[in-house]
């Protein structure tokens, strides 16, 4: 574990910006899996923009994947957006089971990041346009089944969307 006092990546807030160093991709940074969970616990979802292209990464990296550029910004989004595409899955993965056929959507956040997810609602309700909120839960709140989830993902927060 690398000393954290000297990492830039132990503030999460909205001025964390790259080039990063590999050892500034430590699991509490938002450029992470785990850091971008952890954020999504304390209730920040947290998207990583490209200063070069203006491609918006969600969940964020540290590099862009649309030009390949190390210089990206993490930023808090707002948990507003609409639907602009939908579909039902009817055999979800394990954990979600007992709740299908659930239905997914990749919504366009208020930043204009997109971001996928389930609506808690089902298909018939859904349609392209709808204004959505982010909700997050803690697994056991979403009814999630802790065995379904490999270790490390055990406390990681449930995102799924609302219709407002
Ligand atoms: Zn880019």
């Amino acid at each position: 574990m690398t000393d954290e006092s000297n990492s830039p990546m132990t503030d999460t807030d909205s001025t964390t910006t790259g080039p990063l160093l590999p050892e500034d991709i430590t699991t509490d940074s938002p450029f992470t899996l785990p850091g971008f969970f952890d954020a999504l616990a304390e209730g920040r979802l947290v998207a990583a923009r490209c200063t070069e292209c203006d491609t918006h990464l969600l969940p964020p990296r540290p590099a862009c994947y649309g030009c390949g550029s190390r210089a990206v910004t993490v930023s808090e989004q707002p948990r507003t957006g609409e639907v602009r595409s939908y579909t039902s899955v009817n055999r979800p993965p394990s954990a979600f089971e007992h709740l299908a056929p659930i239905t997914i959507a990749v919504v366009e956040l208020d930043s204009s990041a997109r971001l996928t997810g389930r609506v808690d609602a089902p298909l018939a309700d859904v349609t392209i346009g709808d204004r959505v909120e982010l909700q997050v839960r803690d697994p056991e709140e979403a009814g999630i089944d802790p065995d379904f989830d490999l270790s490390y993902e055990e406390e990681w927060p449930v995102h799924v969307f609302e219709l407002v």
